[in-house]
């Protein structure tokens, strides 16, 4: 944050420095300035994919023999960070590719499958999406209607997914099935017979993500691309978001970090009653109360990666922290957005596009009311689902 007031840089090492610095160098330059238009265009600036891939940011806690770089998870949720001061949009793509996609191919996937995918993915030159939800089926995903049937060499698959990031651009989807023993995940290429995407449009908020519908229809997915470690089924998938959701806590408080830095400097700018309105207490209130509940969250995000890389983080753990940030960033972007008064809410200012982007943020990847549902298990032992 800017100057750092409590001095939470300490707590980072060197190398975590300099790559969350480069990758704050890269959006500045090549992100922020094309949002605006990404945003009101509603495209996915894909001509940033190759310099994500180029910085590293594609599967990066991946071994570096798979393409990734061995990234630590404070390294990894660094990353998150400040790809989201730019957009949510850009650090959904990253988390889409990087821990729904290659997350499962390395986890659950064969060291052929490993060999097939991850290289080209770490390298851009393949991109994937992560099909769970469905028209029907959206916080309960047990209950999906996509179904897979063993033939001869393969399996055939019928269904359509709703709702998935990156689906319009995707040479590749990880496909969540039901089987006749439960739910299993595939490997499904857009070249095969019988897989279609559709765009979903007229959406008002990550409009510079590509999201769409994937459709499967008879489609034939050879033995080949079934990934075994899906055996435990359903718990397999919870295994990606729980991955994702890592990315997400961090990824959130880096749009409420951008939100408030805009903030603090249009309230030292912004002249009303011969004053700039920082010098107003209500206005500072908003400002302390913004940089106070964004520490919380760094704080928080920092204890949870530090437990992840010594393998003791858990989902519950993992849900406090999207809830948390989800929670801290819409509100800190509201105050955000009513401290510009009316250049709140144009796209000339940042704040407005991540306002509207976090309630996507807020939503996907488990809602705030299922994350409360998952912590509120585990601290009373009761199952509300
Ligand atoms: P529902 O499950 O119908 O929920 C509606 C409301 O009811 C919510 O407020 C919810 O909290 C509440 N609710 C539901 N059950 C309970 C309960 N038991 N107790 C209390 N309240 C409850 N999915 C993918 O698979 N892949 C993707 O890449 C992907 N990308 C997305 C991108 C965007 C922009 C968005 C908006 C969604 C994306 N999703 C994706 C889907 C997302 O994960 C779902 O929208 C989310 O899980 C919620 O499902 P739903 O929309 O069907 O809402």
């Amino acid at each position: 944050m800017q100057n750092d007031p409590i001095a939470i840089d300490t707590l980072f090492t060197s190398d975590e420095k300099l790559i969350r610095d480069t990758v704050r160098r890269f959006v500045d330059a090549d992100v922020t300035p094309l949002m605006k238009d990404a945003f009101e265009h509603a495209l996915f600036p894909t001509p940033l994919i190759p310099k994500l891939a180029k910085l590293g940011l594609l599967g990066m806690s991946l071994p570096e023999a798979l393409g990734g770089s061995n990234a630590n998870a404070v390294t990894y949720g660094l990353v998150c960070q400040e790809l989201e001061r730019g957009d949510s949009a850009l650090r959904s793509f990253v988390s889409v590719q990087s821990s729904l996609c290659m997350y499962p191919i390395f986890k659950h996937g064969t060291a052929a499958q490993h060999k097939l995918f991850l290289p080209n993915m770490a390298a851009g030159k393949l991109i994937g999406c992560f099909g769970l939800t469905e028209s029907d089926s959206g916080s309960d995903p047990n209950s999906m209607k996509t179904t897979a049937k063993k033939t001869s060499g393969g399996w055939i698959l019928n269904g359509s997914k709703l709702w998935i990031t990156n689906a319009p651009i995707a040479d590749l989807a990880i496909i969540w099935a039901k089987t006749k023993d439960g739910i299993r995940g595939f490997i499904v290429e857009r070249s095969f017979k019988g897989f279609a995407t559709q765009e979903i449009t007229h959406k008002l908020s990550l409009r510079a993500s590509a999201t769409g519908e994937v459709i499967l229809t008879d489609c034939f997915v050879p033995d080949s691309h079934y990934l075994p470690g899906s055996e435990k089924g359903l718990t397999a998938a919870l295994e990606c978001l729980t991955q994702a959701r890592y990315g997400i806590a961090w990824g959130a408080i880096g749009a409420a970090m951008a939100c408030y830095e805009i903030a603090l400097d249009y309230a030292k700018t912004r002249i009303q009653f011969n004053k700039p309105i920082g010098a107003f207490q209500l206005i500072q209130k908003d400002l302390v109360d913004m940089f106070a509940a964004i520490t919380q969250a760094q704080l928080l995000n920092l204890h949870i990666g530090r437990l992840k890389e010594q393998g003791q983080l858990n989902f519950m753990m993992v849900s406090l922290a999207k809830m948390n940030s989800c929670n801290i960033a819409l509100d800190v972007a509201r105050k955000a957005r009513n401290i510009l008064g009316a250049n709140g809410i144009s796209l000339d200012y940042p704040v407005i596009r991540h306002m509207v982007n976090l309630e996507s943020v807020f939503t996907y990847e488990g809602t705030d009311n299922i994350h409360h549902l998952i912590i509120g298990k585990q601290l009373t032992g009761l199952d509300a689902f």
